[in-house]
């Protein structure tokens, strides 16, 4: 069942479209990760959303009842049973983080609203710190105050813009499970934004890639890394390329060799040049074994992350990032071994030919 249509619509500043005519659906307990670059609508959508900002046109509608489209009033924001948390926490500063929680629920609920935000203060693990006002409490701290004050209107709907952007890695993980368990124990819906692809994954039953104000995919996480449909979402999660590569009479051409097209489930792309790109796990660096594409590619530069080294090389023109143990000299050649298979493959326009089975 759906909680959150939002139809066709359209944003406009100035001369500037944030968003052109997008279409997005939230059901009822499902969690919604849009992803995108700077500037592609994501913060404009959630307000629209929020009631902060009104649509130019299409519509906005919110458990069966329409809340925003134009020549309507409009729901206000307060009436539409919303969480929201963002990025830069916004708790009043001179009031304690019980106070800050309590506050939205006292019209609300009265004298039980301290109870309850105490309730909720607890369950996002901070009991015992309810006195401290925002400035005695670290940035995560912090956030998980601006997570209860959300959570304790009981919404319909949580709405975090890049919540944990602000957060270092550990502690972005923690709050992003903390997020994950409450939505899902409430039986709440929830639409994130974040820039985060790792967050997006860990979090999301979808993930939406936007760009330029328009959603280009939305799928589960697997079925968007699998089968990206144009070749903005496969930059976006992560592919490497593009190569040129030629289709003919059956055969894939890349720029380190031909292979044959398997003829797989998947309807074979037709002759003629397509773009290339593939994604880490389709790259080897073991010797390769006869069946697979081998290409040369050279170091770049080897650069130590937490885990490991991160390996930079280039491929024909396309640089690779590929995690390794142990850093090689730049300028050193190495053999790669590529899976055909993985390969996604895109011809003119946003449409996929994909390989892979
Ligand atoms: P994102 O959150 O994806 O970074 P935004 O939704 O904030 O993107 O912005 C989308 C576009 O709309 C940007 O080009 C931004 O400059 C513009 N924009 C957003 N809010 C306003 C505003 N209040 N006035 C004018 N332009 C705006
Ligand atoms: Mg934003």
């Amino acid at each position: 069942m759906t909680l959150l249509e939002i139809d066709t619509v359209h944003k406009r500043y100035g001369q500037h479209d944030a968003l052109c005519g997008l279409t997005l659906t939230v059901g009822r307990g499902e969690i919604v990760t849009l992803l995108g670059a700077s500037g592609s609508g994501k913060t404009t959508l959630l307000r629209l959303v929020a009631g902060l900002e009104r649509v130019d046109s299409g519509r906005i509608v919110l458990n069966g009842a329409l809340v925003d489209a134009p020549g309507t009033q409009g729901l206000p924001p307060e009436k539409r049973r919303l969480g929201m948390v963002f990025q830069d926490y916004a708790l009043w500063p001179h009031l304690t983080a019980l106070d800050n929680v309590a506050l939205p629920l006292r019209v609300r609920d009265g004298r039980d609203a301290h109870r309850h935000a105490l309730r909720m203060l607890e369950r996002v693990g901070l009991g015992g710190l309810e006195e401290r006002c925002p400035h005695e409490l670290s940035g995560g701290q912090q956030q998980r105050v601006a997570l209860a004050r959300a959570l304790a209107v009981r919404p319909r709907l949580l709405l975090c813009d890049e919540p944990l952007s602000s957060l270092d890695a550990g502690l972005r993980e923690e709050l992003r499970e903390l997020i994950g368990s409450v939505v899902r124990e409430h039986g709440l819906s929830a639409l994130t934004i974040t820039h985060d692809r790792r967050e997006a994954l860990a979090l999301a039953d979808r993930v939406g890639v936007m760009e330029a104000g328009r959603l280009l995919q939305i799928d589960t996480p697997r079925e968007l890394w699998r089968h990206p449909h144009c070749e903005a979402v496969a930059r976006f999660t992560d592919a490497f390329g593009p190569w040129s590569a030629q289709i003919e009479g059956g055969s894939l051409h890349a720029p380190w060799g031909a292979c044959l097209l398997s003829s797989g489930p998947t309807k074979a792309p037709p002759d003629g040049s397509v773009r290339l790109y593939l994604r880490a796990q389709a790259l080897r660096l073991e010797a390769p074994t006869h069946a697979l594409w081998q290409a040369r590619a050279r170091v770049l530069s080897s650069v130590v992350t937490g885990a490991g080294v991160e390996l930079r090389c280039d491929l024909h023109g396309v640089t690779l990032r590929l995690p390794i143990a142990e850093a090689l000299p730049v300028g050193a050649e190495l053999v790669l071994a590529i899976d055909p298979a993985q390969s996604l493959l895109y011809s003119h326009g946003t449409e996929q030919e994909s390989l892979s089975a």
